[in-house]
């Protein structure tokens, strides 16, 4: 064991070998991995072994179609066989709903690129006779579906980095990590220390405990999980003996079931409703290369139902049950990347389909630690999409529920329930009286709608639009009409200060720093002049506020952290629910602010994008002139102590002017006829500025700043695409994003995000599409659940194109 590496990988899974080998792909050859076994011990030997791209994230797709591509490459590097079998496989629909979210996947993998097709359940059959076709409406064929052999696969990304030069240390425990003043690591072992740069938690099920080394709790569980392998079944034989082929992989939704065939008979798991967490607090260190007992009894309803869908399984009898424990974080999405505030740090963790996911997961991770980003988006595998507070009981709630619903529909207007509420701001009881449809986000309560007095609060979940339809239309209607008002609160905010603040942030930004008492908006890039943040920046003379989507709280600050000068000159702190606050907009909210103001909010006196201290009734208060809706109108931020009587006061001069509640699908739909992107959607770290339209927010001209080269490069060679605001000829279901854009037969490019623009009276697209094809004149397609809806480019926002409302 060299006691000197730059990087120690904790653990020897098929995630912590990835990530090895694609450290020393990316060049970093001196490199170690430390397993407290022998490789593969964990969850990793005992896996199924099936690999697809089943995702419900379109960045997750990609990286999972990565590593399903990647084995050839691996058992080449390696001269390991990894026992790759490519059957293709089939998705099965029971139900006209999951026929519809097939549809979806379908259309979705065609911007993709993946060559997956619709077909009946007859010609399902066909290539699967052990099912009854009469029981299922449809079904997905795709490709890119097979089997692996896991330990093979686990071996030969150890084996391929050998060849890149990487170390892999068996038998030995981390039992410590410290870290010393320049940021490296002192790794303790059961076998001695090994000093290195940085550390990559890659604990699988223990880890948890590896993050415990140095006082992380992550937002992991395992869960127990098993699959059956049945006797030989005659089918089977009869399907190899004619076909000369092996069956394809199936997913039956209806029956909660995935199934493959296994040594002349089929291997069949489940993801029962009666589900157990393992060792919900303490991963033993005893645990081994070990199954638990099975529990046949809790998986009985799905297999009913299989012995139905499958009859030829009911005369089958059982080989094998395998029982054991894998790892899931609270959407059931890998947890990856460096962890705020901790330098040298890294999580490969979290990984539920580690044959699928743990090749797109070593890349992202290996260019992040060896060029500083990732390379591509990686936000839904993000360890920064949890805040602190995905504490444990959260996770448990969560992981539960993401367990029961594997294969269940998420509609896209549906608002899961476990683990919630947790947050709640001062207004959550008002709100709730109000019949506040509620939903969450990074943790908060968020009201979406409010619902008619005398209704039942809830949303009819769908991919048509829902009966918050028309309730929205009136919230926009009062805004656009009169005025309106939502809270705030969720956004993320932070408060930077010290005597290096403003060149720091003119550094970190692309706009310029605004003069006291005004606000910017700001884009932040990487160095390769993707976008990496969309901020809003007031300068309150002492301080700088920045404001951001709510649910990147902890992925700027990480940036932040990262980014800051270590002699103190620059402090940043991110304000969460210390600071929250109400926007109030529509042409009478100058009035409402006017009657409770302590100073005069004339045009004049508070024009748009000022931000000023003010006192509002008794209440001090900071009074920016901005809001997302594109109207006149407000945002007003203050202590959570006053947020209450801040709402009253406002309510109160509102009335005469027939002020309403709006919830954040109105603020949607407002902000799609102005055309305004939003971060995680239209903003995304694939994007640079020119092509999202943000090139106005980025001052070329005003020095050097991070990405600045690339956006010069960018803005010179002119975007190859760019967003673009479309109106769809839709019918009940308007977009949702990642829907593909078609023109003259073809995928050319895809829908961001979108909904109904209720002032209008259109359906809005926002979206991606080639440069060329952004004449009005050019004659577009949108894909809305298997429908052809005719689209074209609008040239100006939709509603008030010059601006004269917010500015006036
Ligand atoms: C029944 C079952 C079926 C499955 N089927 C599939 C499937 O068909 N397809 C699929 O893609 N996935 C499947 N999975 C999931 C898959 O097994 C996991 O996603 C994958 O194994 C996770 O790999 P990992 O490397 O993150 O974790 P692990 O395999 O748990 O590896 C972690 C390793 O780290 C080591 N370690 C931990 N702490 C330390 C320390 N302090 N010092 C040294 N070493 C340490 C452990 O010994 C272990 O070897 C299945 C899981 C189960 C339970």
């Amino acid at each position: 064991m060299n006691p000197e590496t730059r990087v120690v990988v904790i653990g020897g899974g098929v995630v912590g070998c990835s990530v090895l080998y694609h450290l020393t792909k990316a060049g970093w050859s001196d490199v170690t991995l430390v397993e407290r076994l022998d490789l593969a011990a964990g969850s990793s030997w005992h896996a199924a072994g099936s690999i697809h791209t089943h995702n419900g994230n379109v960045y997750l797709v990609d990286l999972q179609r990565y590593t399903v591509e990647l084995y050839p490459e691996l058992e080449r590097v390696s001269g390991q066989d990894c026992g790759i079998y490519m059957t293709g496989g089939l998705q099965l629909a029971n139900s006209p709903e999951w026929m519809d979210w097939l549809r979806m996947v379908h259309a979705r993998g065609r911007y993709l690129g993946m060559e997956n097709e619709l077909i009946s359940a007859s010609e399902a059959a066909e290539m699967f006779p052990l099912m009854d076709a009469s029981l299922f409406v449809g079904a997905l064929w795709d490709r890119h579906e097979g089997r692996v052999d896991p330990t093979g696969v686990t071996r030969a990304y150890a084996k391929a980095a050998e060849v890149g030069g990487a170390t892999v240390v068996r038998n030995t425990r981390v039992d410590a990590l410290s870290q010393r003043p320049d940021g490296t690591w002192d790794v303790r072992t059961d076998r001695g220390d090994i000093h290195a740069e940085h550390v990559v938690n890659a604990g699988g099920l223990w880890g948890r405990e590896v993050g415990r080394m140095v006082d992380l709790e992550l937002p992991l569980l395992a869960m127990a999980h098993q699959y059956i392998v049945t006797e030989p079944v005659p089918a089977v034989a009869e399907h190899r003996r004619t076909t000369g082929k092996e069956l394809p992989m199936v997913v039956d939704f209806g029956g909660e079931i995935y199934m493959r065939e296994e040594a002349g008979g089929v291997l069949l798991g489940t993801y029962e409703q009666d589900h157990r967490p393992w060792s919900p607090k303490v991963t033993p260190w005893t645990f081994g290369s070990e199954l638990l007992q099975p529990e046949i009894d809790r998986i009985a309803p799905e297999l009913e139902v299989g012995f139905t869908h499958f009859p030829v399984l009911a005369d089958v009898g059982l080989r094998n049950i395998v029982h054991g424990p894998f790892v899931f974080a609270p959407d059931g999405n890998p947890c990856i990347g460096p962890v705020k505030g901790l330098r040298n740090y890294w999580l490969a963790v979290g990984v539920m389909a580690g044959f699928c996911q743990a090749g797109g997961v070593g890349l992202a991770l290996a260019n992040w630690m060896t060029e500083g980003d990732p390379g591509m988006d990686i936000w839904a595998m993000d360890v920064s999409r949890f805040g602190d507070w995905a504490t444990m009981a959260y996770t448990n709630a969560k992981v539960r529920e993401h367990y029961s619903r594997r294969f269940k529909i998420t509609f896209p207007n549906e608002e899961l329930p476990a683990g919630r509420p947790l947050h709640t701001s001062p207004l959550y009881d008002r709100y709730t009286a109000a019949n506040a449809v509620w939903g969450a986000s990074f943790g908060l309560e968020v009201a979406l709608w409010f619902q008619e007095p005398g209704r039942e609060p809830i949303e009819d979940i769908t991919f048509r639009r829902s009966n918050a339809f028309r309730v929205v239309a009136e919230e926009c209607a009062a805004v656009r009409n009169g005025v309106g008002i939502t809270e705030t609160s969720g956004f993320s905010k932070f408060r930077v200060e010290g005597e290096g603040a403003a060149a720091w942030l003119d550094r970190l930004l692309t706009n310029r720093i605004p003069p006291p008492g005004r606000i910017t908006l700001s884009p932040m890039l990487n160095h390769g002049g993707r976008l990496i943040g969309d901020l809003t920046v007031a300068n309150l003379e002492r301080y700088f506020l920045l404001f951001g989507s709510g649910i990147a709280e902890d992925y700027y600050m990480r940036r932040f952290l990262w980014d800051l000068p270590e002699n103190g000159e620059v402090r940043v702190e991110p304000l969460g629910q210390r600071l929250v606050g109400l926007s109030i907009a529509g042409p009478r909210s100058r009035d409402v602010l006017e009657a409770v103001a302590d100073q005069s909010v004339g045009p004049e006196d508070l024009r748009f994008m000022d931000i000023r201290a003010m006192d509002i009734g008794m209440i001090p208060a900071l009074v920016g002139r901005l809001t997302f809706t594109g109207d006149l109108g407000y945002e007003i931020w203050v202590g959570p102590e006053n947020l209450r009587g801040l709402y009253h006061l406002l309510r109160k001069a509102g009335g005469e002017h027939g002020m309403r509640d709006f919830g954040l699908r109105a603020l949607d739909s407002l902000r799609l006829e102005k055309g305004f992107g939003s971060w995680a959607a239209e903003y995304r770290p694939i994007y640079g500025p020119a092509e999202a339209g943000l090139s106005r927010f980025v001052a070329l001209d005003k020095g050097d700043f991070v990405g600045r080269d690339a956006a010069v490069r960018e803005r010179e060679e002119g975007p190859v695409r760019r967003l673009v605001t479309m109106v769809v000829d839709a019918a009940d279901a308007d977009v949702v994003g990642d829907e593909p854009v078609w023109h003259d037969g073809r995928v050319v490019g895809w829908v961001t995000s979108g909904g109904y623009a209720h002032t209008v009276e259109r359906s809005v697209a926002l979206g991606y599409v080639p440069t060329e094809l952004t004449d009005p004149d050019a004659p577009l397609e949108i894909e809305i659940i298997g429908d052809l809806r005719a689209a074209s480019v609008q040239p100006a926002p939709l509603f008030d194109p010059g601006g004269t409302r917010m500015r006036g």
